[in-house]
């Protein structure tokens, strides 16, 4: 397999659609107290927190990719449905907002449905068109049955998230563009770059993460910690992922082969379910607020950091390593939370 540069990778991105959304590139905070305290691999965070558009997170840097390639294709309606407090369905609303795209969002009537909250609650504020789904349909069939209705009344829709295999490939090549800001901002600091990098992930991050690590041909490894597994429909297998990799260097003109054994994506932190919060999740998420004052969320982020904790106490992880955790967001949640947050505090 040839090995690709750092300024053919940059300027394959700089040659695609793309809209200007995030504040990037993001900061990236070294941990000194949780580094001390857990005895094991230097720490840093990539705030993917910090992306800023409505409370920031991992898909406004997406989006840049994929609504620029719906802009460029004459998308004028954006389609996306998910878990009521979807951290997806919010980016978006702001994101179309600010596009002047009208944007249908399509909540799941699940048990954070009645109760308007974090995510939820912003998501209204951007003018989108809220069109729930009952709590047993499946989503991936609702958003198509809206789109060809929008079709017939001579729209231009795109369907976002699950169920569009080119819209889940663009936002990993968003990630291609965020291993690139790790590896210049470790640069930066006169330091070697990471060994391994984590983040929490149901594909799409953890894809662009290595298919840019096996494009330079760097050894850092990339570790995907998914806050779901295959009881949810939107949970993509290693196979799939391994599938979105190669995608993500297509678009980019790369020919890439991925085995499905370099992809190390753990449902061992799903807890209970999707969507509730585990107490490993929640032990992390107190660790790193009492240690670094930073939050993440029982949905995703404080289940993402509970996989690095686990790694780091069975020793998979040592002192010799230098790790990046990658915060993809989804702050609001908490404020749906706050029952089963005061139950572990
Ligand atoms: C959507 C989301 C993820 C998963 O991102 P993928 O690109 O699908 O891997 C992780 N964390 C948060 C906070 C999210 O909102």
């Amino acid at each position: 397999m040839t090995i690709v540069s750092k300024a053919e990778l940059s300027s394959a991105l700089a040659a695609l659609p793309r809209v200007r959304l995030a504040h990037l590139p993001t900061p990236i905070d070294y941990c000194p107290t949780l580094t001390k305290r857990l005895e094991g691999p230097k720490i840093w965070i990539k705030r993917d927190d910090c992306t800023g558009v409505a409370f920031g997170g991992n898909k406004v840097r997406q989006h840049e990719f994929i609504l620029g390639d719906a802009v460029s294709r004459g998308v004028d309606v954006v389609i996306q449905g998910a878990a009521s407090q979807s951290n997806q369905s919010r980016q978006l609303a702001a994101a179309a907002a600010r596009l002047g795209l009208d944007c249908i969002l399509m909540p799941r009537k699940d048990a954070h449905y009645d109760h308007v909250q974090g995510n939820q609650l912003i998501a209204r504020l951007f003018g989108a068109k809220i069109v729930p789904v009952d709590a047993t349909a499946s989503l991936k069939q609702a958003k198509e049955d809206m789109a060809a209705r929008l079709k017939r009344e001579g729209r231009n829709p795109a369907i976002l998230g699950m169920g569009s295999q080119s819209a889940l490939s663009l936002a990993a090549v968003a990630y291609v563009n965020a291993y690139l800001e790790i590896s210049s901002q470790f640069e930066a600091l006169d330091e070697a770059q990471p060994t391994h990098i984590y983040a929490t992930s149901q594909g799409s991050t953890q894809a662009g993460l290595q298919a840019a690590a096996m494009l330079l041909g760097h050894s850092t490894q990339i570790r995907g910690i998914n806050p779901m597994d295959s009881r949810n429909e939107a949970y993509e297998f290693p196979s799939a992922i391994a599938g979105q990799c190669e995608a993500a260097a297509r678009i980019l003109g790369f020919d890439l082969s991925v085995p499905v054994e370099e992809i190390s994506n753990s449902t061992d932190w799903v807890g209970a379910g999707y969507g509730l919060p585990s107490a490993d999740g929640q032990e992390a998420s107190a660790l790193l607020a009492r240690t670094e004052g930073i939050l993440v969320d029982p949905v995703y982020s404080g289940k993402g950091l509970s996989g690095l904790l686990g790694d780091i106490r069975s020793g998979l992880l040592t002192a010799k390593d230098r790790v990046v955790f990658i915060h993809t967001g989804g702050l609001p949640a908490i404020f749906s939370y706050a029952d089963a947050i005061l139950a572990c505090t």
